[in-house]
């Protein structure tokens, strides 16, 4: 199906309030949910690459997505007539600070496609030019960002966490300024654009700007629409239905963060306006993917001191970012102690919902809790010891086969590959690993589990291929220099990350040493 014969349903742009002024510039917008702005002309739009199960799901063919028309409507110099291009308003603590009115800054939608199955998915251009949101930004995103943006949301789908989507990814031609680490060193990148498409985008922020500036009317209006929209099982916004929600969508966050635990993502801006009212990963800026097992660890270097939005704070933070949406939905629900008791739950959704992933990493198909406690709380201590590689760990223990005797020389030459530095996998270390494998293997035995039902389990649970720090920066230099194929290739291999592909094995190894200090590997910035 051509995207001609798209049915848009623009059913927040009819229903909320629109502000009526139309000339794009840097305001503050009060009383409305959004605003008119259009994406710019850009030079000479090139098709880097497209989702093809993104184009799917929007009822595309791949052909669709290889038109000249395609590569005009999603670099935004062509707009379908049904299209209705906006920018929303919303607000945010950022860094556990209020910061006001944020909005999209850099993002317009387009408008909602109902797709043959009748699902609403709704279209997102990221770096398509200024809107009234963009404060003293210009709107832009570069290709380096962009890139990142694609090929994480991608990734993270076919991983199974839930996320927001990317249908393309567009060199604009244009030249876009950064200064990519603050630093007085600005120069000319590449500018790109992708288009995000998700069932909504709305964010905890979208509520909370309207309750700070007393505007309760907003708040209800954009509460009920979402209930009707988003969450229509729960029923029309009333007290006990505002209450439905809020657990909905802390069980749903505590769920999104126990993915990111599972597969060792880290968000690194989880900033209230960066959290989404359905549970889905969102904005990816200077997210990273843990290497050694640091729950300390942030890619962000803006967190650099504070390190709030390290790896192992994050459910903690999602907890903080609740507490934010509790307070801007209170004046619907008027309830402090419903709403305390919601946030409770998210601990404990969390905690069992946590407990549950490990064992299935371990290749539990439950948790039990008499037996794989102290296993499981082990864990982060032994891959501190030294510089362990997360995601290798759990991969190279699922080939040990657990029905054999297992020699301390076994457990050595299993996890060699996974320590960054060989040599600290001295006698003392190799210890402690081997006596935690042989608790692990006494439970095993315990509990009359099939060691190919094991390696099953822990294989569909802990992935192989994930979008490496360096591996997403050496795609971006290839791209930079014009070779997209790196992006493609990656892309194709993050399909199946828990697969093992013939001929991608560099995809699935250690970060190597170069990258452990370069730019755009270890460290990112904001600045995209
Ligand atoms: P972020 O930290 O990327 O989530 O962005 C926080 C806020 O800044 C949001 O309102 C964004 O829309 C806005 N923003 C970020 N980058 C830009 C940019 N290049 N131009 C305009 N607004 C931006
Ligand atoms: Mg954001």
């Amino acid at each position: 199906m051509s995207m001609n014969k798209w049915r848009f349903d623009n059913k927040s742009t009819r229903e909320l309030p629109k502000d009526e002024e139309i000339d794009n510039y840097s305001r503050q917008v009060f009383n409305s949910f959004y605003s008119y702005a259009k994406p710019e002309q850009v030079k000479n739009p090139k098709l880097i690459s497209f989702s093809k199960e993104v184009a799917s799901i929007l009822d595309l063919e791949e052909k669709d997505c290889l038109t000249e028309e395609f590569t005009k409507v999603f670099s935004g110099n062509q707009q379908l007539d049904q299209m209705n291009p906006h920018a929303t308003c919303y607000g945010g603590h950022q860094f556990g600070n209020w910061a006001g009115q944020l909005g999209d800054g850099r993002a317009i939608n387009l408008g909602d496609v109902i797709n043959s199955k009748g699902d609403r998915w709704a279209l997102q251009l990221k770096g398509a030019g200024p809107t009234p949101y963009s404060r003293s930004a210009d709107g832009y995103a570069v290709l380096r960002s962009s890139i990142r943006e694609f090929l994480c949301s991608e990734s993270m789908f076919h991983l199974g966490v839930p996320t927001t989507r990317a249908l393309s990814l567009i060199n604009t031609g244009e030249e876009v300024m950064r200064d990519m680490f603050y630093d007085g060193n600005a120069h000319y990148e590449q500018g790109a654009v992708v288009c995000r498409v998700a069932p909504s985008f709305t964010r905890f922020g979208h509520f909370e700007l309207p309750t700070s500036r007393g505007d309760i009317e907003l708040l209800k209006k954009l509460a009920n629409y979402t209930l009707e929209t988003d969450f229509p099982h729960i029923g029309q916004g009333n007290k006990e239905n505002y209450l439905k929600w809020f657990q909905e969508v802390a069980t749903n966050t505590a769920q999104m963060i126990v993915h990111w635990m599972r597969v060792g993502f880290v968000h690194g801006v989880m900033n209230t306006d960066n959290m989404s009212i359905l549970g889905l990963t969102i904005d990816y800026g200077p997210y990273g993917w843990l290497e050694n097992y640091d729950p300390t660890w942030t890619p962000n270097t803006t967190d650099a001191s504070g390190k709030r939005y390290c790896f192992g704070n994050q459910p903690m933070i999602a907890k903080w970012n609740l507490v934010q949406l509790a307070n801007a939905i209170y004046p619907l629900i008027e309830d402090v102690k419903s709403l305390q008791d919601i946030l409770e739950s998210y601990s404990q959704t969390y905690l069992s919902g946590f407990n549950n992933m490990m064992a299935n990493k371990l290749g539990f198909n439950v948790f039990n809790q008499e037996s794989d406690q102290t296993l499981i709380d082990e864990i982060p201590k032994l891959l501190q010891i030294a510089e362990i590689d997360m995601t290798l760990f759990y991969r190279n223990i699922s080939t040990l086969n657990l029905e054999n005797n297992l020699s301390k020389e076994d457990i050595q030459v299993n996890l060699l590959p996974a320590f960054y530095k060989e040599n600290e996998l001295n006698d003392t270390i190799l210890d402690k690993f081997y006596s935690w494998f042989l608790s692990y293997q006494k439970i095993f035995k315990n509990r009359n589990i099939k060691n190919d039902g094991r390696v099953n389990k822990m294989n569909s649970n802990n992935p192989l291929y994930v979008l490496r720090n360096y591996l997403a920066q050496e795609a971006i230099e290839l791209s930079e220099k014009d070779d997209h194929s790196r992006v493609n290739e990656l892309l194709d291999v993050l399909r199946n990350p828990y697969t093992e592909q013939a001929g991608k094995s560099k995809f699935a190894e250690k970060r190597p040493e170069w990258a452990r200090v370069k730019p755009g590997c270890s460290m990112l910035s904001c600045s995209s």
